[in-house]
């Protein structure tokens, strides 16, 4: 059951125009079999070599080692690629089609999950970037390029980068090693290609927001959270676990903590967003 003042925060955004916004992150694509990089999976160890994720998903790696960093994208990939979308995201893309223009998907996951549920590109703000896609790592252009025809990804071993493969990702250009399209752990957020100033600007339109299945170990989350707080909207947290929101939230008037799983949580929220459409769409 969704509690009451979730309930009438709805109404309030459905009558005033005011958007009802998800931030979501990793624990939402758990369910797809998605290893998340903070949790005991985040480890990369090819060769000799072994890595922390936060150590290869860095720029400073990859000036030095390109070829190691491309490995363990491949491999990230191979797993992202033949995942499918759960509940959660097909209750996201339902809620979508309810709200219209009212609605904003601000996710940190890079696995193309809500595309292939059927969320909107208009709507859905990636702000940690898109697997599907690469781009130069010399930055002679800031072109993204689609992930290259030719690799497979089926069945892939870790250690594995062939000649045909070292070929396929170089940038057409200046032949520099392309690099996948994701923020990396030294970098930092940008308009161009994490979309920071339009998710900025919806965390102040926005009067109802959710926060899924993410700890908020990275700074944009915790402005957009702040913002919404700030215009006196409401935001609610559901994880499994505590996270740097829950300590966000606990004293807040405005700020409500929900320990749930994501899939049965938006499930019930689809239900009740619906109700309420129906009702206003019948009253006008
Ligand atoms: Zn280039």
């Amino acid at each position: 059951m969704i509690e009451k003042r979730i309930i009438e925060r709805i109404e309030y955004c459905l009558k005033n125009y005011k958007k009802i916004s998800f931030l979501v992150g990793a624990g939402i694509s758990a369910e797809s079999g998605i290893p998340t990089f903070r949790g005991k999976d985040g480890y990369w160890s090819s060769g000799s070599k072994n890595y922390k994720a936060q150590e290869i998903g860095t720029k400073k790696i990859f000036n030095v080692a390109s070829h190691e960093v491309l490995k363990f994208y491949l491999y990230r990939k191979s797993i992202t690629e033949f995942a499918k979308p759960n509940q959660s995201h097909f209750m996201l893309k339902e809620i979508e089609s309810l709200l219209n223009d009212n609605f904003a998907l601000i996710s940190q996951n890079v696995d193309s999950l809500h595309k292939k549920a059927g969320n909107s590109d208009d709507r859905t703000y990636l702000i940690h970037g898109d697997h599907d896609f690469m781009r130069c790592g010399d930055e002679c252009s800031s072109e993204l390029y689609p992930f290259p025809n030719g690799i497979k990804l089926k069945e892939r071993q870790k250690d594995q980068l062939t000649e045909t493969e070292i070929e396929l990702l170089k940038c057409h250009k200046c032949k520099e090693d392309l690099r996948p399209h994701v923020l990396w752990f030294d970098e930092y957020y940008n308009e161009k290609f994490f979309k920071k100033n339009s998710v900025l600007r919806i965390s102040k339109e926005t009067g109802l927001l959710f926060i899924i299945g993410t700890s908020g170990e990275t700074t944009l989350p915790q402005v957009i959270a702040k913002n919404v707080l700030a215009k006196s909207g409401m935001v609610v947290e559901i994880n499994i676990a505590d996270s740097y929101f829950s300590e966000l939230l606990k004293d807040k008037k405005n700020g409500i903590i929900i320990r749930s799983e994501s899939s049965p949580f938006l499930t019930e929220l689809k239900k009740e967003i619906e109700k309420q459409v129906v009702t206003l769409y019948n009253k006008s």
